[in-house]
C-alpha cells in the first residue's frame, strides 16, 4: 500500500532516461508481449504516498481508459493464464490493494467501456472492513460485474520472502480460500505485496493453486515468461495521456534495469 519505483528520482531524470531509451529503441511500434498495467487508488488518499504517485484523479484515469478503449480495444484481455502467450501486444488492467473506489469510481467506467480488469485485495482489510477499502459485501458486488476478476494480495500485505513456511502458507492459501468462499469463484491470480517474491514464494503460490502472479518489476512480458512472475507497468497519478501512451509502447521499460526499491510496495 506504499510505493516506490519513481519516488526517489527527480522527474527530469525520469523523462531524460525515457527520451534516451525511446531513441535507442528506434522503433515507435509497441513492444510485443503481455503488458500488465498496475493502478492503485482512483480518488482515495493513500497514507505514506508522499509523492502522490498512487492516487489518481478520476479525470486522468478516464483519459487512460478511453484511450485504451479507442486505440487498443483488440489488445485488451483479462489477466488469465492463456493471456501469457500470443505473440503480439496484449494489455491487462490491474489494481492493487483493493480500494473501495475501484468499485464505486473505476468499475462503472470500465464496465461501460467493456474493459476487463483484475483487483488484488488483502483479505485482512476486507475481513475487518477497513475504511477506504472493499469490504465483504462490496467485494462480492465487484466480483459479480462483467469482466471483473478478483485476485489475492495476501492476507496482511506482508513481505512474503520474510515469512516462515507456516506464515507463507497462511498468507497465500488463507487469502485464496477466504476469497473463494466469499465470492464463489476460483481465485487463480496473485499480486505479491511490495513486489516481494523469490523462488520459494513463487513455488508455494503454485502449490496452493495460483497460476498467475504479478510482481512489481517494470516491463512487458514476452512469450515464455513464467506466468507466476509477471512484470507489470506501474502507472502513476502524474501520468498524463502522452506519458501513458509512451508506457503502452514500452518507452518506459528501461525501468526494468533499475534495482527494486526496498521501500517500494504495490
Ligand atoms: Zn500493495
Amino acid at each position: 500500500m506504499k510505493h516506490g519505483l519513481a519516488s526517489t528520482i527527480a522527474p527530469q531524470a525520469l523523462r531524460a532516461a525515457t527520451w534516451a531509451y525511446t531513441h535507442f529503441r528506434s522503433s515507435g511500434s509497441p513492444r510485443q508481449g503481455l503488458r500488465v498495467l498496475m493502478y492503485h487508488a482512483i480518488g482515495t488518499p493513500i497514507e505514506d504516498d508522499t509523492r502522490g504517485l498512487y492516487n489518481m484523479r478520476f479525470e486522468q484515469f478516464e483519459s487512460h481508459m478511453r484511450h485504451l478503449s479507442g486505440c487498443w480495444k483488440e489488445q485488451l484481455m483479462p489477466l488469465r493464464f492463456v493471456a501469457c502467450e500470443g505473440g503480439n501486444a496484449r494489455i491487462a488492467v490491474t489494481f492493487d490493494d483493493g480500494y473501495l473506489d475501484n468499485l464505486t469510481v473505476a468499475a462503472p467506467l470500465l464496465v461501460d467501456l467493456e474493459i476487463p480488469f483484475t483487483v488484488f485485495v488483502c483479505t485482512g482489510a476486507v475481513a475487518r472492513r477497513q475504511a477506504g477499502f472493499l469490504g465483504p459485501e462490496e467485494l462480492r458486488e465487484l466480483a459479480g460485474l462483467p469482466g471483473v476478476q478478483i485476485g489475492s494480495h495476501s492476507m496482511s500485505h506482508a513481505r512474503l520472502t520474510l515469512c516462515d513456511d507456516h506464515q507463507l502458507q497462511e498468507e497465500l492459501a488463507g487469502s485464496k480460500f477466504y476469497l473463494e468462499d466469499l465470492i464463489g469463484q476460483e481465485v487463480e491470480s496473485l499480486s505479491y505485496p511490495h513486489g516481494d517474491v523469490d523462488r520459494r514464494v513463487r513455488d508455494v503460490a503454485y502449490k496452493v493453486g495460483y497460476r498467475i502472479g504479478g510482481t512489481s518489476r517494470f516491463d512487458v512480458n514476452p512469450d515464455g515468461r513464467d506466468p507466476l512472475l509477471l512484470c507489470r507497468t506501474d502507472i502513476w497519478a502524474c501520468d498524463d495521456l502522452p506519458i501513458f501512451q509512451q508506457k503502452l509502447r514500452g518507452d518506459w521499460d528501461w525501468n526494468r534495469w533499475r534495482a527494486t526499491d526496498p521501500a517500494s510496495v504495490s
